[in-house]
């Protein structure tokens, strides 16, 4: 094996949520390693669309709310229109609602569930669709969560989608993989990023969690460049439906 073959030279990504966090991190190591980037995103990503440029790699951004499944198509179009294929998609986007289970409200559900499972199938179904067209293969790499494996607190409705994402996740690389498509997931740790402001926020939290993880720090968005890009990459071609923890040790505890 030669490391040629963590190589992305060429390649073209699509990531959603590229203008922050996690999403930032894993678009500026798709880009070192070689992808061109489609961003999408709800703002202007000017600082990530900065970073791909100063790699060498090219930008293309995408304004969209994957609140709603309606940009997928545009989303599709933009990428085929830039780069005239695709090869690789993170789907990052997600938000969270804390609130206790007896109070939880139906818009913290339907809302969290929408961003973080409805349209990650539907976009990914879009990209497969033309992978699929191109007998091209792909990689379809979703970012799931501790919280697909375990039950979290005062987050039903993230647990459940990302739990959920878990399973999608295998569903999706049971169908595709005789089409050459990989798909598996990242299940980031305790990562310091404004999804998990409020609970460094707590000390106790705080603490609590710092206490389980064994590496003894919270990760950092950079924590996963090397395994996306690895997920991206023809080294992992044998890999199907696989959610990868990368998570200071916590799931080991
Ligand atoms: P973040 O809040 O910094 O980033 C979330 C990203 O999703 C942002 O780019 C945001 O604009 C985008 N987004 C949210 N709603 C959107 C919508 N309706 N349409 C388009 N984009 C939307 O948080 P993060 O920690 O970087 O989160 C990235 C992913 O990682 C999420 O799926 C999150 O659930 C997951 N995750 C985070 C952690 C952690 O500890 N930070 C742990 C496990 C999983």
């Amino acid at each position: 094996m030669s490391l040629d073959s963590f190589s992305l030279k060429g390649k073209v990504a699509i990531v959603t949520g590229c203008d922050a966090g996690l999403g930032q991190a894993m678009t500026v190591a798709l880009a070192r390693a070689g992808c061109n980037i489609v961003g999408v995103s709800r703002r202007t990503p000017d600082e990530t669309q900065a970073l791909v440029e100063s790699a060498g790699r090219r930008f293309e951004a995408v304004k969209a709310d994957l609140s709603t499944i309606e940009p997928i198509p545009f989303i599709v179009d933009e990428a085929l229109r830039a780069f005239g294929h695709i090869d690789v998609l993170i789907n990052n986007a997600g938000i969270i609602r804390r609130e206790n289970a007896l109070e939880f409200s139906e818009q913290d559900w339907d809302d969290v569930l929408d961003v973080n499972l409805k349209s990650v199938f539907f976009l990914s179904q879009a990209v497969a669709r033309h992978c699929v067209a191109e007998q091209r293969g792909g990689k379809i790499i979703n970012i799931a969560s501790m919280l697909s494996f375990q039950g979290g607190i005062r987050v039903p409705s993230y647990t459940a989608a990302k739990s959920g994402l878990m399973g999608l996740t295998k569903a999706l690389a049971n169908e595709w993989a005789p089409h050459g498509i990989n798909v598996n997931a990242i299940a980031p740790g305790y990562m310091a990023t404004n999804n998990t402001a409020a609970l460094r926020a707590d000390k106790q939290r705080n603490a609590d969690i710092l206490a389980r993880i064994p590496a003894g720090r919270w990760g950092r968005a950079d924590d996963l460049a090397g395994p996306v890009v690895f997920l991206a990459s023809s080294a992992s071609d044998y890999m199907h439906g696989c959610t990868l923890a990368v998570d200071g040790g916590w799931l080991a505890r």
